[in-house]
């Protein structure tokens, strides 16, 4: 890959030093000026976040260890010839740069570091995406074409064992179902994570219909859900239906995992003019504090048995931090193991309704 380094600035002769620095300093990229014999002669706020020991008027071997890039720098003092390669490094932090070294002045070469941590970052983010999704997918699906299989033989004339299998089957296929529209539904509001929905929401009225929705479940594990609203309408810009779908991810999974603790509380409360809170807190068995951090990546689950056994797609706070960012909103989750956990959501309030 080209680092995308502007060429003006390559082929600029200047005798003014001042200038010279000024010039390097307001470059984006980590930007290193080194002088004969391989001395610093300037470099920016970026290259001294990534190198440290870098100062002025010392050699550049004392900040930079790497036996390519200071033969690069050596190499092109002599013969002028620009020069790009990778370097990478493992400790104290992996990182890796592509790097163009270049003439710059009389006597003097400019090396510039791109930043490819980042992009790797990303890209391992992406290939780590792919393949829990795969392994999610493939689980239930193996089980489907086991059953499909057996009903094709051994189970072929047994109309009880094909009634059974048929229901396993139902419930696999809807889990893949569930987990293909997570999937759609996540990928659909980080597209528009930026673009904040405007219609005039009540979240009260939300929180009662989802409640409504969610009784049956509530009832079945024996959990009372208890509502604490505001007298005054809680007026949010907001998108309907996702609104819709964090109270239940929400409620949900207060009932599935908090069960032992009975009851649900779900309150929405006017915070001065412009906050809305809403909390809805359970009294289970909590969450222990190292995985608080991470349960709203994608596939984090605290339980795989309890998740995958609840009919859970490892998604549901997934797509409640990401429409409560798309709404201007923050979560903030908080857990004791033996008392419970509470997952409040900051919104701002919708200014024409104050
Ligand atoms: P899932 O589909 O597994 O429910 P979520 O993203 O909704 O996925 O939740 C991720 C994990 O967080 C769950 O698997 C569970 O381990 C944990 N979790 C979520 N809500 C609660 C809660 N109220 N009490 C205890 N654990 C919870």
């Amino acid at each position: 890959m080209t680092p995308p380094v502007d060429q003006s600035l390559l082929k600029i002769q200047v005798n003014d030093m001042d200038s010279t620095r000024a010039l390097i300093k307001a470059y984006p990229h980590a930007a290193v000026l080194i002088g004969l014999r391989g001395i610093v002669v300037a470099f920016n706020t970026a290259a001294s976040v990534h190198f440290s020991y870098l100062r002025e008027d010392q050699p550049l071997s004392f900040a930079i260890r790497d036996p390519e890039l200071l033969d690069a720098v050596a190499l092109t003092l002599l013969d002028g010839e620009t020069r790009r390669f990778e370097v990478s490094e493992r400790l104290p932090v992996e990182r890796a740069f592509a790097v163009h070294v270049a003439q710059a002045i009389p006597m003097g070469v400019l090396v510039v570091f791109d930043d490819l941590s980042v992009g790797r970052k990303l890209e391992r983010m992406r290939v780590d995406f792919v393949a829990n999704a795969s392994h999610e997918l493939r689980t239930p699906l193996a089980s489907l074409l086991g059953f499909v299989e057996t009903l094709q033989g051994s189970a072929k004339d047994d109309s009880e064992a094909r009634a059974r299998f048929l229901f396993i089957m139902e419930v696999q296929a809807k889990r893949m179902a569930r987990l293909i529209d997570d999937l759609l539904s996540l990928s659909r509001i980080e597209l528009n994570v930026h673009i904040r929905p405007s219609a005039a929401i009540e979240l009260s009225s939300v929180v009662r219909q989802i409640t409504d929705a969610l009784k049956p479940l509530a009832q079945d594990r024996a959990v009372e859900i208890m509502l604490d609203l505001p007298d005054s309408p809680a007026v949010v810009a907001g998108d309907r239906d996702e609104l819709l779908r964090v109270f239940e991810n929400l409620i949900e999974n207060a009932i599935k995992y908090g069960a032992s603790g009975g009851k649900v509380l779900v309150e929405v409360a006017n915070r001065g003019a412009h906050d809305i809170t809403t909390t809805v807190r359970d009294f289970g068995a909590g969450i222990a504090a190292e995985h608080l951090p991470r349960l709203t990546e994608r596939f984090y689950r605290v339980d795989q048995a309890a998740s995958r056994e609840a009919g859970g797609t490892g998604l549901g706070l997934a797509i409640v931090k990401h429409i409560a960012l798309r709404h201007g909103g923050r979560l903030d989750i908080e857990s004791t193991l033996g008392v419970g956990s509470s997952f409040r959501i900051f919104f701002p309030r919708l200014e024409s309704n104050v």
